[in-house]
């Protein structure tokens, strides 16, 4: 009955991004980093998060925010979005599927 209902399936459950990510993935808005950057430097970071981010849009799923009771508050692990490896927090994010049969 319910058929021909796509309904989004999670596909990746621990998307750890740093908060410069979560900042776009969540708000679309990247004017945060101007504050800890240069103007130049923030707008070429930027453009990295948001290429890195169409890249996995493109090749697996939506990012959405997750569950930020599963933040860690310092981890060394690089980003899962930008690959960035400074230590600090990470943010739960999900990936999901377009329900598509790959
Ligand atoms: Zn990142």
């Amino acid at each position: 009955m319910s058929e021909g209902r796509t309904v989004p399936t999670i596909i990746d459950d621990n998307f750890m991004v740093c908060t410069d990510c979560l900042m776009i993935i969540a708000n679309d808005d990247a004017s945060g980093l101007a504050y800890s950057l240069g103007e130049e430097e923030a707008e070429a970071r930027e453009r990295e998060i948001r290429e890195a981010i169409a890249e996995i849009q493109r090749e697996e799923g939506q990012i959405a925010v997750g569950d930020s009771d599963r933040d860690e508050e310092f981890t060394s692990r690089p980003c899962a979005c930008c690959g960035m490896r400074l230590a600090g927090p990470r943010h739960h994010c999900v990936i999901l599927g377009s329900g598509r049969e790959r």
